[in-house]
């Protein structure tokens, strides 16, 4: 099964994507995970992402690309993946759909975790960030005994500049702006499949694995 997940900041899919390509034996392909490996492993396509993120400036989409299309090229992802992070606009989708033609292969399917703006706020905004040992905590889902201090090594919490409401409204219509084109544009192809990502994960990742099992595996 070749799949994308796609979803909205906060719908958990990096949780998410860690079961279903568990479930399915496909490896999980993250551009986080792309990056780090070729920026540690100082391939050339690490070492130019490097130069732009040391000089502060976001790393070209032909640097992205590349890296994928190596990735992809990968033995263990000639039967099947799951790509976290990519494509996030159309034009990436195309040349996903590039890459793969280059590899003889073709997308099967787009997840999509359905979550509202609401419940993306509610799940960012109340994430505290332990200075000590870095665990996330959440003040309503996963509270600390005592306000503000870990549980774990009693160190204070703090709230990253990423899960302030002003950031998240930003990034959420980011998000609006260039991944629900995306939705669009797969939708049109009959490839979407949508699930209601909101409740406990357990049911989320059984939603998920239902929603995929025609698909393979
Ligand atoms: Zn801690």
């Amino acid at each position: 099964m070749r799949l994308v997940l796609v979803g909205p900041p906060g719908a958990g899919k990096g949780t998410q994507a860690e079961f279903i390509a568990e479930r399915f034996s496909i490896p999980k392909i993250s551009t986080g995970d792309i990056f780090r490996a070729n920026v540690s492993g100082g391939t050339e396509l690490g070492k130019l992402a490097k130069s732009f993120m040391d000089a502060g400036d976001l790393v070209p989409d032909e640097v992205t690309i590349a890296m994928v299309r190596d990735r992809l090229g990968e033995p263990d992802a000639a039967t099947g993946f799951l790509l976290d992070g990519f494509p996030r606009n159309v034009p990436q989708a195309y040349e996903l759909d590039s890459i793969l033609g280059d590899l003889g292969a073709v997308l099967d399917v787009v997840l999509e975790l359905e979550v509202d703006s609401e419940e993306v706020v509610r799940r960012l905004s109340g994430r505290r960030t332990c200075r000590g040992c870095g665990k996330i905590w959440h003040v309503e889902f996963d509270p600390t005994s005592k306000d503000n201090i870990c549980d774990r090594c009693g160190s204070e919490l703090f709230q990253r500049d990423d899960d302030k409401a002003e950031t998240i409204a930003n990034r959420l219509v980011e998000y609006a702006e260039k991944t629900a084109p995306l939705v669009d544009f797969y939708g049109a192809q009959g490839k979407l499949v949508g699930i209601d990502a909101t409740g406990p994960v357990e049911d989320v990742t059984v939603r998920a694995i239902d929603a995929l099992r025609s698909y393979g595996g």
